[in-house]
């Protein structure tokens, strides 16, 4: 991909979004019925699955916890997912974003009740374009209420950052290659509570703020996509 010379133009991105504005968000709880709870999410170009199992009992045994359940967290792209195809199987990168996803989603479970037991979360990108792990925490975190565990809330995530030197909220992958800074956040909406934030670039203090302020905004709508989700496969008609 060459970097195309203005990533804002007229104050608009190169899709026609506003500084400001979220990709289309469609969020589908419960699609798979092998698993315990799913989701599934698309974030723009993002399509994203989640299927959690468990709590169940852990394998390999030497791994559980006496006083807790373990979370266990994997993160994969297809070798479709991606323009050049991605070689499969586990890499760096795919390690990091598996642990903040986990990271990101622990402070919201009750894993005291479930000693020596297992929640594993798979989260499989099938089409990538900036934000996957932002999409994957999201879908993820829809997956784990849709298996009837017990949580404190919902974890809702999307990414912000600076492009062309404008703050901008849910980055494409072309803002994501070509822009200045690069920051996923996760947070329990409700509370503006952050359990993941990253940064890959700089930021002024100001631009900072902006930014965070952006991200609470676009959590907050996350989440309600999130809810209507859940609502819509478990409202009793
Ligand atoms: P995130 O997807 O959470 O934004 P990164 O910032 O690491 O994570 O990646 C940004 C984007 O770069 C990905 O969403 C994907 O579109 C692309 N990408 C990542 N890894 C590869 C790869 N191995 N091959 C091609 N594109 C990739």
């Amino acid at each position: 991909m060459n970097r195309p010379e203005k990533l804002i133009v007229d104050g608009r991105r190169l899709d026609g979004r506003a500084p400001d504005e979220m990709r289309s968000l469609k969020i589908v709880a419960g699609p798979l019925q092998r698993a315990d709870g799913s989701a599934y999410v698309e974030l723009g170009n993002n399509k994203v699955l989640a299927a959690v199992y468990g709590p169940r009992e852990m394998h390999p045994k030497h791994e559980a916890e006496p006083d807790h359940c373990i979370l266990r967290c994997r993160y994969m792209m297809a070798p479709f997912s991606v323009e050049e195809r991605k070689r499969p199987g586990p890499d760096r990168r795919s390690m990091e974003i598996s642990k903040v996803i986990r990271e990101a989603l622990e402070p919201v479970l009750f894993l005291e009740y479930y000693p020596r037991a297992v929640i594993d979360v798979f989260v499989e990108v099938l089409q990538a374009d900036a934000g996957t792990r932002t999409a994957g925490i999201n879908a993820a975190a829809v997956a784990l209420a849709d298996a009837g565990i017990p949580m404190k809330d919902l974890v809702s995530s999307i990414a912000v950052g600076k492009v062309d030197g404008t703050v901008v909220l849910d980055l494409t992958k072309m803002e994501d290659q070509f822009g200045e800074t690069d920051m996923p956040v996760a947070m329990i909406a409700r509370r503006k509570e952050i359990t993941l934030l990253q940064m890959d670039g700089h930021f002024t203090e100001e631009e900072f703020r902006h930014a965070l302020d952006l991200a609470f905004r676009g959590c907050e709508k996350v989440y309600e996509a999130q809810r209507q989700a859940l609502k819509e496969k478990y409202m009793v008609r």
